[in-house]
């Protein structure tokens, strides 16, 4: 029996693992290896406490980090051990346990997850007059769940839209947890059966549950109160959906018994970056004291840019990432951007990752990448079934998954598929998506995202695969596409990019009215801490080189920013930084400017 894995633990770290009867909370900063420990743990249930593998339930809040974590432990355990444990996020857990005992609810077990566009389809059915108030009724709905049994009434069309729902059996994203909840609070004895079947309840970033996900976990515990809760209440980011930082900070409360935990090492960081991470976040009132240091060497210095506007911060960043591939460019051999005396060539482009506060930045970033011709993805936090591709293949997977439901796709597509049904026994997902990539000329970046959530089904046929793949596809976020071996910059919205590392980091639109974002007015002082803590969790992403970008002149849907850099850049101690300004320039973006000799 190998329990090698625990020499790569630090002492806290191991503590963690080795505790294995009652409540826990391990209490940690970022990059402090809070999902490493958690991986860990669950090797170490298995192999040493004698838990068996079925008795295990880990919650994650990215179906990224659900699949990362059944690798890393199928790394530890052996593919066939590491099969039998329930890790996901809440949502794909819950839909799960709906496919099982929704009938009890008066819904079919073939239940569908409507798409975003579905559910507005069905608020303009249920009364709303047009799409933009279906759409303003459905966030207010939206929020009224994710509240739960708040204490003020239901928006407007709420009864109609449930009914609908439950008459199409259908069920709304949201709707996953509370009909599981529900479910468990009408039948005691189905509770007591998934109460004794997860006797071990593992929860990372617990800091960012909503009312809904924090009851169920609660319901879910059985009286040995075997739940291991991991968090950050510094990464606390999705106040907005309805999350509760309280409920991390109260655990002691709920569970009296509770040990608690305390990891600070940061393993990711250069003591630079979480020296300058801990300024940015000690600011807050709401928070649970607690350091966080690095042993690595010093590190560079942050790099402070203000630049024009975001066309000239745009190309900054391209071509400072140009230089800092160097050597393995493809860039090197046919142009002179790169100068002497850098030290080319240690990184490539998966090693780069360049955050915003919104998705309306990316346009201008994808266009410089685009024009350099450096590969770049951009991943925001949105469903997945929102990308135009997800729309386009989704109806046919789900006329593959059944043809009896009528699919609105024309008849010779419909006639493909239906040869393609043919081996629906016989061959993989990756071979369908193949295949349908031939009927309907999917893209290359779709291709490979698909393939990429398709692997996670290596040895099913795709006829037995597909429910779950399709559920997959709408439980997603585009986020879960990340893939950490892909050649190309990340683009990443800070809230999508959360729990993730990268050696060199840029966050850009570090301005007043952006970094805090002021959504209609002045943010409220809770909305303030909120966006501080997002800046943190966009700085603790940096391992080794952190820019930080502000621009003089930035249009935001329409209207022009004051121009001032963030009040947090205040908050970073000068010893920590340089801080360079980039004139207006006549030579366009992509040409070397004089200015960056200065680096
Ligand atoms: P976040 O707060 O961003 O979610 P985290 O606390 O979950 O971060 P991990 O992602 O588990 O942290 O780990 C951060 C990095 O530190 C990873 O690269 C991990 O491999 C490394 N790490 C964690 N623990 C150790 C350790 N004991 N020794 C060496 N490296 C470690
Ligand atoms: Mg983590």
């Amino acid at each position: 029996m190998s329990l090698e894995f625990l020499n790569e633990l630090n002492p806290q770290q191991r503590q963690a693992v080795c505790h294995t009867q009652g409540p826990l909370m391990i209490v940690a900063g970022a990059g402090t290896g809070k999902t490493r420990t958690l991986t860990c743990r669950i090797a170490y249930l298995v192999r040493e406490a004698g838990v068996d593998p079925a008795n295990i339930l880990a919650l994650t809040f990215t179906r990224r980090a659900a699949w990362e974590m059944k690798q890393r432990i199928a790394h530890l355990l052996g593919e066939k051990e590491s099969m039998l444990q329930e890790i996901g996020t809440f949502h794909s857990v819950c839909a799960k346990i709906l496919r099982e005992e929704i009938p009890v609810l008066g819904y079919d077990r073939d239940f569908v997850i409507l798409t975003d566009e579905e559910q507005i389809d069905l608020l303009r059915e249920a009364g709303a007059k047009n799409r933009a108030e279906a759409r303003a009724c459905l966030k207010q709905i939206s929020a009224f769940k994710n509240r739960h049994r708040a204490e003020t009434g239901a928006p407007p069309l709420f009864s109609e839209y449930q009914a609908a729902l439950k008459q199409r059996n259908a069920a709304d994203f949201d709707d996953l947890i509370l009909l599981v909840l529900r479910l468990f609070e009408t039948y005691p004895e189905i509770l007591n059966r998934y109460m004794d079947r997860f006797r071990h309840i593992l929860v990372d970033e617990y800091q960012d549950l909503n009312p809904p996900q924090y009851m169920l976990v609660h319901l879910l515990t059985g009286p040995d109160q075997n739940l291991c809760v991991v968090g950050d209440a510094d990464q606390a980011i999705y106040a907005f959906r309805g999350a509760q930082v309280e409920n991390f900070l109260n655990f002691q409360e709920d569970y009296p018994r509770a040990q608690i935990l305390r990891l600070e090492q940061n393993y990711r960081s250069s003591p630079v970056i979480v020296k300058a991470a801990e300024q940015v976040v000690s600011r807050n009132t709401l928070r649970m004291e607690k350091r966080l240091w690095s042993d690595a060497e010093t590190g560079e210095r942050i790099r402070i840019m203000e630049v024009g506007d975001e066309k000239q911060e745009a190309g900054w960043i391209v071509s400072r990432i140009e230089k800092l591939l160097g050597g393995t460019s493809m860039f090197h051999h046919d142009t002179d951007r790169v100068q002497a005396g850098e030290d080319p060539g240690q990184y490539s482009f998966s090693d780069m990752a360049v955050l915003f506060r919104l998705r309306a930045q990316a346009r201008p970033l994808q266009a410089a990448f685009e024009q350099a011709g450096i590969p770049c993805r951009f991943l925001s936090g949105e469903r997945l079934d929102r990308r135009p591709e997800m729309r386009q293949v989704r109806p046919m997977l789900r006329f593959l998954a059944d043809p009896e439901k009528d699919a609105v796709l024309p008849a010779m597509i419909k006639a493909s598929l239906i040869a393609l049904s043919k081996n629906r026994e016989q061959s993989s997902l990756q071979d369908l998506i193949r295949e349908l990539s031939g009927i309907c000329n999917l893209d290359e970046a779709t291709l490979r995202s698909l393939k990429a959530m398709a692997s996670h089904y290596p040895d099913q046929t795709w006829g037995s695969a597909l429910p779950f793949f399709l559920q997959d596809l709408s439980l997603g976020r585009e986020s879960d596409l990340f893939d950490p071996r892909a050649q190309a910059v990340t683009l990443l919205t800070m809230h999508a990019a959360k729990g993730l590392e990268f050696p060199v980091v840029f966050i850009c639109g570090l301005e007043r009215g952006l970094m805090p974002y002021a959504r209609d007015g002045n943010p409220s002082a809770d909305e303030i801490e909120e966006e501080r803590r997002l800046f943190h969790v966009g700085i603790t992403r940096a391992m080794k080189e952190l820019y930080l970008l502000h621009a003089r002149k930035r249009i935001l849907y329409g209207k022009p920013l004051p121009g001032e850099p963030s009040p947090f850049l205040k908050d970073i101690e000068e010893a920590l930084f340089q801080a360079n300004i980039l004139q207006k320039k006549s030579r366009p973006p992509q040409k070397e400017n004089p200015q960056l000799g200065l680096f």
